[in-house]
């Protein structure tokens, strides 16, 4: 079930059997991939793959998907966009015993007002929490918030150690990173690993091919082992970045495989055709999330997640090159079907749950008044902070007391960002910061807990495998389910609110609406825990390394 890489293996052949039929909806939908001159779909081949398998569009292939995906949701008519809202917290409540999701609680950041939405099936698909550390190639707005509401919702999330840095992000001489990389307003960019796939060397500073020293794969060795490979060259060499080399190749070929990238490397002055791109590894891809079953359902009723956000199974430990959109659009197309499904049963079954969640004030009510004293410099400041403090201490490379220390800091910060949040109300900057910090503790947590190095986490102290070590899932315990600021919960001391952590990401599993109908008394909502609850409750947070149920 789980080899060496903690990959799943239903998920993986869900994905190899649903993947192309999704690919060629996207062909009728109108993405314009890149094509052979005979008109065929043309492949390309990143890090860790064994052949040619990548339908791309040149250097921006989710791009390309984004925009047919949108062109065609508006197109339909029946899809209404809300530009510019923040979702805050899900609205939960409990049916027969498990927590149950009714919608989602957001804050228009243009008039600072709060409203609820609310939904009889809700699905997640907010990215990842790339922002957690500095030098990331995740936008501004990747601040893991779905895995941070799902948690304190009472869903369990998976794998959070595991975080993927990519090797080569381009060595920007505009603006600065934290680490270094620099960049535009918090990301830095991208240089693709189809850039190896076609041919790309890489050279230490003093132009030496480095490579061969720590894998036979070369340049094309999975990402965890490339982006180790080049912080121990620059440091063995007191370096700040080392040499991406793609000139030897037809420049004609090389601009037409990555025009974006030549373009972007032309600002600073390179010729990506005649220069080697100076490059450093850079946060990418947060392989954990919230955990899911195969139809996208998690330990929520109602609530499913896809995408980034989502802790599938399919990327293990640590995910291969251009596996995930092919992955977001295998599970949120098998999630559909049973969200339908799910939406019929509470239209049916939860008339009362929904009334309570209409009547109750939304999250953030009285965001109005409260954005006038934001604190949005400081919330900037300790999220800085956060993000040199991640990168030092669960970075490429992770040592045991750097992890400890860093989680007795970012426990302090949270605490600061909840007495924060409890002066000034809820702000776009704050409910960032406070899930960044929430992500963060996960990763940590997590990390602490793995005595052994494994794709995206690597530790020089437990430096190999343990065969029996098992992903990890961590969940709130179920009487704590709602208070780190959710909404539509109890105090959090009663131990019928959440269903647990594995139990309950598989207790809808194949989809379907949960097995009875029967509802417990319920009390009234009640209003969030105080800062110092919340953060008792968070303490408490059960790490715990389980194996996923047999599907
Ligand atoms: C530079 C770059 C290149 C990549 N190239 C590839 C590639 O070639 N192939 C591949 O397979 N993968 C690639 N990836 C990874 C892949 O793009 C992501 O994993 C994928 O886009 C995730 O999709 P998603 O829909 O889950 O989340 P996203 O695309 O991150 O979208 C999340 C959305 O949710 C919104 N959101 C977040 N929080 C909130 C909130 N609280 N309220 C309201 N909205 C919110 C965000 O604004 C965003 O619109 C790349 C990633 C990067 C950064």
């Amino acid at each position: 079930m789980y080899p060496c890489h903690f990959h799943h293996k239903r998920a993986v052949d869900v994905v190899c059997r649903h993947g192309p039929a999704r690919v060629l909806e996207l062909v009728q939908l109108g993405a314009d991939f890149t094509r052979n001159r005979d008109g065929s779909l043309h492949l390309t081949r990143e890090g860790g793959h064994s052949g040619r398998r990548i339908v791309h569009a040149a250097d921006l292939t989710g791009a390309e998907i984004e925009r047919a995906l949108l062109a065609a949701a508006r197109a339909t008519g029946n899809v209404e966009f809300f530009e510019h809202h923040l979702a805050v917290d899900l609205v939960t409540d409990e049916v027969g015993g498990a927590p149950h999701c009714f919608g989602v609680d957001v804050l228009d950041t243009r008039s600072n007002t709060a409203c609820r939405f609310l939904s009889l099936a809700t699905m997640l698909a907010s990215g990842g929490a790339g922002q957690v550390y500095p030098n990331t190639t995740n936008p501004h707005v990747a601040t893991g918030d779905g895995i941070a509401m799902a948690y304190r919702a009472g869903a369990a999330v998976s794998n959070m150690e595991f975080v993927q840095f990519h090797p080569t992000a381009l060595f920007s001489k505009k603006g600065a990173g934290g680490g270094g990389g620099g960049g535009e307003a918090g990301r830095v960019f991208l240089i693709s690993e189809a850039v190896r796939g076609e041919g790309g060397v890489l050279l230490n500073s003093r132009g030496e091919r480095f490579m061969a020293s720590y894998d036979d794969r070369l340049e094309l060795a999975p990402r965890d082992v490339v982006a180790r490979a080049i912080q121990d060259q620059m440091m063995s060499h007191a370096s700040d970045h080392v040499w991406l080399d793609i000139s030897h190749k037809p420049a004609r070929d090389v601009l037409s495989h990555f025009p974006n990238i030549a373009a972007r490397c032309k600002e600073d002055g390179i010729d990506i055709t005649r220069d080697p791109i100076p490059v450093l590894p850079a946060q990418h891809y947060t392989c954990g999330g919230v955990a899911t079953g195969l139809r996208g359902e998690t330990g929520v009723q109602g609530l499913y997640a896809c995408g980034e956000v989502a802790c599938s199974g399919l990327h293990g430990a640590n995910r291969l090159a251009s596996n995930s959109l092919l992955e977001g659009l295998v599970f949120a197309d098998r999630a559909a079907g049973p969200s339908v499904a799910h939406a019929e049963y509470a239209l049916r079954h939860c008339g009362g749950e929904l009334r309570r969640a209409a009547t109750a004030a939304p999250a953030g009510a009285g965001a109005a008044a409260a954005a006038a004293t934001a604190p949005a410099e400081w919330a900037a400041g300790r999220r800085g902070e956060l993000q040199a403090l991640m990168w030092r201490a669960a970075g490429i490379v992770r040592r045991e007391a750097a992890l400890a220390a860093a989680l007795a800091r970012v426990e302090e910060l949270s605490a600061e960002a909840a007495a924060a949040a409890a002066r000034h109300g809820v702000s776009a900057p704050l409910v960032e910061l406070s899930n960044l910090l929430t992500c963060a503790r996960l990763i940590l947590s997590c990390a602490l807990q793995r005595k052994e190095s494994r794709g995206g986490h690597f530790s020089p102290d437990y430096p190999g495998l343990d065969p029996e070590a098992r992903p990890s899932l961590v969940a709130l315990p179920p009487r704590r389910v709602g208070t780190n600021g959710g909404v539509g919960q109890g105090a959090g001391d009663d131990a019928r609110t959440g269903a647990g952590a594995g139990a309950g990401a598989r207790g809808a599993a194949g989809g379907g609406a949960p097995g009875s109908p029967k509802k417990r008394a319920k009390r009234p909502a009640a209003a969030p825990a105080p800062a110092a609850q919340r953060e008792a409750a968070h303490r408490e947070m059960a790490v715990r390394s389980t194996p996923r149920d047999q599907e």
